[in-house]
């Protein structure tokens, strides 16, 4: 698998960047470098956790999306909508006018993102059964899915190979429209995504998907929100159970939604720091006998993504007040239909996932010894400081630059002053290398620059 099959929907706006590094040093993978003054992001390196996305100052790093008219080139136009887009509205909305907003801006249909996950449970509890190897880890982060194969590519036999819940529920609900008679070039799915990590799991040319497009969720939810409140009067009406929202389907998303429903020890940890530091422990074999760990790059599951436009806090407790009321209700939720569950869990396994080498030094494991070895010998020139001053988040992401051929090692600042004492390099080489990272006018004075005395006068 090469790397140009990796798509990535973050991108970074370079008329907007500053190169002030607040996303280098976030990015828990080190895939940010500073080249001319902005932000780069390494292809091969990031997981789309949207950690940069989050400490961007001023906003240069966005997500890509589709055109949100493509959805009329359809005449069924189905609404693949994960249930933490409801969550977002308070109590006040009805999930039932919510999905009607939602319908009145196009849709013809709208399903929840998860309507299918019986099934995708069955599958995780049968896994458990087999003597794969202990801990099962949950493929429904595709973030962590890419942390696993770069970062930790001994636990990649661990993740059990299934479809996302909104891929199979798109599966799922094209199926019973064909087989009502729809025929197959009128329909348009479309999955509104609540992160970048979903869109480039979908759009990876390695993957095939019944998915036509995707929608920001933040900007569906702009639009719903907008019409909401420009009604005079809010539907005050109790709520109507609606098809396929049961208390299940509407939390599996959130923190602990798989877990509680997995047998034996299970672990839920989201927040993808707070996941690198466990997986650790579990490659150290510090922690033992867990059986399943679900696991999530967002701070709160899907309800922290990037994407997500109310508090996340908020949003996960109106979900579960929500799901609490279907459950205390007592009324019967339509379900997915039996006879086309047949058809998703014949589709629903993926290959096993494999290790990115993406990562690694070289794709030859000799070739690979040798360049860590280099790798070491430069970390006994370099300071140890992790200044970034390099462009680089740290003197071992510069080391290993080097290698690769990214970058030179008189890219360091310390190493800089050292060569110009000896003279190895003279003042205005030092010079260039330094606006080569930084950009022209970095060192020009300008009292308008972010943070200066007269900034925004
Ligand atoms: S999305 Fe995550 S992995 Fe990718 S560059 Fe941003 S912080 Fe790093
Ligand atoms: S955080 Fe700073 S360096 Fe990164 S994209 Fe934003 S302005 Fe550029």
């Amino acid at each position: 698998m090469s790397n140009e099959q990796f798509y990535h929907a973050l991108k970074v706006d370079e008329e907007t960047c500053f190169g002030c590094t607040h996303c280098m040093n976030a990015c828990p993978t080190q895939a940010v470098r500073i080249k001319d003054g902005v932000a780069v992001i390494q292809s091969e390196k990031c997981v789309d956790c949207g950690a940069c996305l989050r400490v961007c100052p001023v906003d240069a790093i966005y997500i890509e999306q589709d055109d949100f008219e493509q959805i009329f080139k359809y005449n069924i136009r189905v609404a693949v909508l994960p249930s933490v887009f409801i969550g977002q509205f308070s109590r006040q909305h009805t999930a039932e006018e919510i999905i009607d907003v939602v319908k009145g801006l196009g849709f013809t249909h709208v399903v929840p993102g998860e309507a299918v996950v019986d099934v995708i449970n069955e599958e995780m509890l049968a896994e458990y059964k087999t003597d794969r190897e202990k801990p099962l880890i949950s493929s429904f982060c595709p973030a962590i899915v890419s942390l696993i194969q770069l970062r930790f590519p001994a636990l990649a036999q661990n993740i059990i190979p299934l479809k996302h819940p909104a891929e199979a529920t798109a599966l799922y609900y094209k199926q019973l429209l064909l087989e009502s008679g729809t025929s197959a070039d009128q329909i348009g799915m479309f999955y509104v995504t609540p992160c970048a990590a979903k869109i480039s799991a979908l759009r990876s040319t390695d993957k095939e998907t019944v998915v036509d497009g995707i929608i920001n969720m933040n900007f569906l939810y702009n639009k719903v929100y907008h019409v909401l409140n420009s009604k005079s009067e809010p539907n005050r009406n109790s709520e109507v159970v609606l098809p396929y929202y049961t208390p299940k389907v509407m939390e599996w998303s959130l923190t602990q939604g798989e877990s509680k429903h997995m047998e034996g020890r299970c672990l839920a940890i989201d927040e993808i720091h707070n996941v690198i530091s466990f997986l650790e422990r579990v490659e150290n074999e510090e922690v033992m006998n867990v059986d399943f760990l679900e696991l999530r790059a967002c701070d709160q599951s899907c309800a922290g993504g990037a994407l997500m436009s109310e508090n996340r806090f908020l949003t996960v407790e109106r979900v579960h007040t929500r799901a609490n009321r279907i459950q205390k209700s007592g009324l019967k939720v339509e379900e997915v239909k039996q006879n086309h569950l047949e058809y998703v869990r014949e589709h629903l396994k993926i290959g096993e996932v494999e290790p990115r080498q993406t990562m690694a030094l070289d794709q030859d494991m000799g070739k690979a010894l040798k360049k860590m070895e280099r790798v070491r010998s430069m970390m006994c020139f370099l300071p140890g400081v992790d200044c970034g001053v390099c462009g680089a988040p740290n003197c071992q992401s510069l080391a290993e630059d080097i290698v690769m051929k990214k970058a030179h090692l008189s890219d360091c600042g310390f190493l800089q002053r050292m060569m110009e004492k000896t003279k190895k390099l003279d003042p205005d080489h030092s010079i260039r290398i330094m606006e080569k990272i930084w950009g022209k006018d970095r060192l020009d004075k300008d009292c308008k620059k972010k943070g200066a005395k007269y900034e925004g006068l």
